[in-house]
């Protein structure tokens, strides 16, 4: 099994790009162009025909774009890629691409509660009809398999972090005919790669580590060419959210250090998950780290997990308290973020149950930046000081 160092050298090999940039640019220029002119009548409708591939118009190819695709695709094991403009672009397009009204899908529990709101609203308008698993209950999952066009799968999931055998769940979706989806954002590519343990495609939110520094909104699908492929002709296009040049030129310069900020995530956040576990104040912590050995192809872990404090203290004394972290949503940057599942729970929005996707009012999620490890238990420490409730 691999350990997920051996990607640090074929990082480096992405970092450095094999082709020639143009004026020999160490870094690739951004081809921030909306169309392509032709040269001639001949050229353009050569490639009209299909004769000749080549960028005519951004909403379909754009060099920039492609870089990343290309970059995204190695990474992940896979044989393409395609990006979008937001990490949802990327879940909407790549399920409505093989789905029709009359099938089913089968989910696990505790999705990324946008994903959740898609399936309860638009797909189900459409009579495409979801079904919730407990992803660590393989025979639940086998059970609800027969007839589904496809299983979603998330692991480890974004607010309990439960982290899934993805390989086991992928062969009982091949057994049965069904197509595997998974969001890998948690992971990236540097602690699961999907495709390796038999998913078919894999999905992330490009807006949380591949870019690694809050600074732009994407998302990306990776998969078999004959998969991208149907979806680059029957969705992209059409749905329409396309990745721009300039934010395809912000994560090819973000993933040049995902293998090493992802190693000081989880660094940082293991010991801080590992210190509050002992704390007196806190009931659980979820963290996959903690506990039980990680399911198979798993060889790592992020910087995002949550938390439940134990009676007696006061959340908003502890959220307003807090210096480094910083109450907001979103994670996979090199910033400490706080968000109360209370709050969440709060927004208007939410579905009835909050059962589907795990969240417990009183728990906390932390992501644990780049700030360094004491610097931000200490901060964390001196918050629930200052929330204790006499
Ligand atoms: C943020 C997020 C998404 C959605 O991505 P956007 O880029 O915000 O559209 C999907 N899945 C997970 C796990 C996320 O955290």
């Amino acid at each position: 099994m691999s350990n997920g160092l051996e990607l640090f050298d074929e990082l480096g090999l992405i970092a450095t790009h094999d082709e020639r940039n143009a004026f020999d640019a160490v870094v690739p220029p951004i081809v921030q162009t909306s169309l392509f002119t032709f040269s001639s009548y001949d050229e353009m409708i050569a490639t009209y025909r299909g004769e000749v591939v080549r960028p005519v118009y951004s909403r379909g190819l754009n060099p920039t774009v492609r870089a990343f695709e290309e970059t995204l695709a190695k990474l992940e094991g896979g044989e393409d890629a395609l990006g979008f403009a937001s990490g949802m672009g990327a879940i909407a397009a790549t399920v409505l691409t093989f789905v029709k009204p009359g099938d089913r899908i089968v989910a696990v529990r505790n999705v990324y509660p946008d994903a959740y709101r898609l399936f309860g609203t638009i797909l189900k308008r459409m009579q495409i009809e979801v079904t919730y698993v407990d992803g660590l209950d393989e025979a639940a999952v086998e059970k609800a398999l027969p007839g589904a066009k496809l299983i979603y799968l998330e692991s480890p999931t974004s607010w309990v972090m439960e982290a899934h055998d993805v390989g086991a769940l992928a062969s009982l979706a091949r057994r049965h005919g069904a197509l595997s989806v998974i969001d890998n954002s948690w992971a990236s590519p540097i602690f699961q790669r999907p495709l390796g343990l038999g998913v078919d495609l894999v999905l992330h939110s490009a807006s949380k580590y591949l870019s690694g520094h809050s600074d732009v909104v994407a998302g990306v699908v990776a998969g078999p060419k004959t998969l991208i492929d149907r979806i680059r002709g029957e969705s992209l296009p059409y749905l329409g959210a396309k990745l721009s040049p300039f934010d395809a030129w912000l994560l090819i310069r973000g993933m040049r250090t995902l293998a090493i900020r992802m190693k000081a995530h989880e660094s940082s956040a293991l010991e801080i998950a590992r210190r509050l576990a002992a704390h007196e104040n806190v009931a659980s912590v979820n963290h996959p780290g903690l506990g039980n050995a990680l399911p198979p192809g798993l060889v790592g872990t992020s910087g995002l997990f949550s938390f439940a404090f134990r009676e007696g203290i006061d959340l908003r004394a502890f959220c307003d308290h807090l210096r480094l972290f910083k109450l907001g949503v979103s994670w996979g940057g090199h910033e400490s973020l706080v968000v109360p599942g209370e709050v969440v729970l709060a927004q208007k929005a939410m579905p009835n149950s909050a059962q589907e996707f795990g969240l417990d009012p009183r728990s906390v999620r932390l992501h644990v930046g780049l700030e360094g490890t004491e610097a931000l238990w200490s901060d964390l420490k001196s918050a629930i000081d200052a929330a204790r409730i006499a």
